[in-house]
């Protein structure tokens, strides 16, 4: 049972207060034992049946409940730089995907990969990603679209997780794109997803949530409508990319399904906005996409007033978001959206738990939830996302085991 100290300010993140209520405790001290949190408080209160356990020093930085990454696509094969340079030159993200390049590109790519070679490439970007204070991390399939090669991704998530302390979970998204073998026959791919993969996926438990491509080049509502019904006749929770490139009912259908989360929403509407918060569907924020789209973000102090919670995530994938830097994610979130480093760190600690149905596990540093949180070398949150640093980090611990040791 280790207690740590001399920590400047300890942001436990609770779900209870406004979103920039991080609630910040000076000089406090953590107690965990195992996987465990036992106390966390302001040191002096530190009560004398933990005061004489073994110290572990937090060098004076900050401590943060584990980050929670609520929106990746973790697991692909190859790389897209080239496509890269051609939307600097002027093509647009849609026209690519039209050319069958996009998606379709990594689709095959990743169907060539060994699961091995996927599996040792989710470790590679699930250290860099411990590394910066990430501790659980939400996984989408999406590049295999056909029931074997979704199973396969799901099942490289298993592996995986089943090696780490890092939390893996694992979200079913089938409905990514109508892959090429099925051009001119959506509706049978659609009924694919619906009645083959998601009760596949679903019997084997190798997912949690099912995600739909809400989008004029990808899935319709009435298709995401049928998709949702099958995943929650299979216990799947819905999840949607919603309203990204083109406006189009996303957020009232998060709404219509009580989704956990709705992702993206750079183009929601005012009456989507408004049932999201009377359904309670948590919306999530993904500015690196808009980055390097070089679109306007999501409107999240729109959200934040018709009080949806807002998580910040990363969006991680090889075409609109090829980084899993979640602290860049985060000041792009205060400097783009508006969004205070307070409101930001909730976005990507307590408020992203609930958008992947763990608020109860992780998210903030309370007595009895997991021992996951990050130490970083700043004096508080808002100069750690103010500064950004090549990595603030100085200790990531998930379920009281250390990722990245402490700096001596
Ligand atoms: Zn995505």
């Amino acid at each position: 049972v280790p207690v740590l100290r001399n920590i400047a300010m300890l942001y436990q993140c609770r779900a209870d207060g406004a979103q920039a209520d991080a609630h910040p405790i000076p000089d406090a001290a953590l107690v965990y034992q195992g996987e465990t949190i036992r106390w966390v408080g302001p040191r002096a209160e530190l009560p004398g049946t933990w005061a004489s356990l073994p110290e572990e020093d937090a060098a004076g930085g900050i401590v943060i409940p584990g980050l929670v990454d609520c929106h990746t696509h973790l697991a692909f094969g190859g790389w897209r730089a080239a496509e890269f340079e051609q939307r600097i030159l002027g093509r647009s993200y849609l026209e690519i995907a039209r050319a069958g390049g996009g998606i379709r590109s990594t689709v095959a790519a990743t169907r060539a990969a060994s699961t091995s070679e996927l599996v040792a490439r989710c470790h590679r970007h699930l250290d860099g990603m411990a590394a910066l204070g990430v501790t659980t991390v939400e996984a989408k399939s999406g590049y295999g679209l056909s029931v074997d090669e979704e199973l396969r991704l799901l099942e490289v998530y298993r592996a995986v997780g089943a090696e780490r302390a890092q939390r893996i979970v694992p979200t079913l998204l089938g409905a990514h794109t109508i892959p090429a073998e099925y051009e001119g026959r959506r509706e049978a791919y659609v009924e694919l997803v619906a009645a083959e993969m998601i009760p596949a996926a679903a019997e084997r438990g190798l997912a949690r949530f099912c995600d739909v491509f809400v989008e004029e080049t990808a899935f319709s509502i009435e298709e995401a409508r049928r998709i949702f019904g099958a995943g929650l006749a299979h216990g799947l929770r819905p999840k949607l990319h919603a309203d990204q490139l083109s406006g189009g009912g996303g957020a009232e259908l998060a709404a219509e399904v009580h989704a956990a989360s709705a992702d993206h929403l750079e183009r929601a509407s005012e009456r989507g906005i408004e049932r999201m918060a009377a359904a309670g569907v948590v919306a999530v924020s993904l500015p690196l996409a808009s980055l390097y789209l070089a679109q306007p973000p999501m409107p999240a102090r729109r959200f934040i007033a018709a009080g949806v919670p807002v998580a910040v995530a990363t969006d991680f994938n090889p075409g609109s978001a090829p980084s899993y830097h979640l602290p860049f994610a985060l000041t792009l979130a205060c400097s783009l959206q508006r969004m205070t480093p307070a409101e930001a760190l909730k976005g990507a600690t307590v408020v992203a738990a609930r958008a992947i149905g763990l608020e109860r596990e992780i998210g903030s540093l309370e007595a009895g939830k997991s021992a996951d949180f990050a130490v970083l070398a700043a004096p508080t949150v808002e100069h750690w996302l103010y500064q950004l640093q090549a990595n603030a980090c100085r200790r990531t611990v998930a379920r009281g085991s250390s990722l990245v040791a402490p700096v001596s």
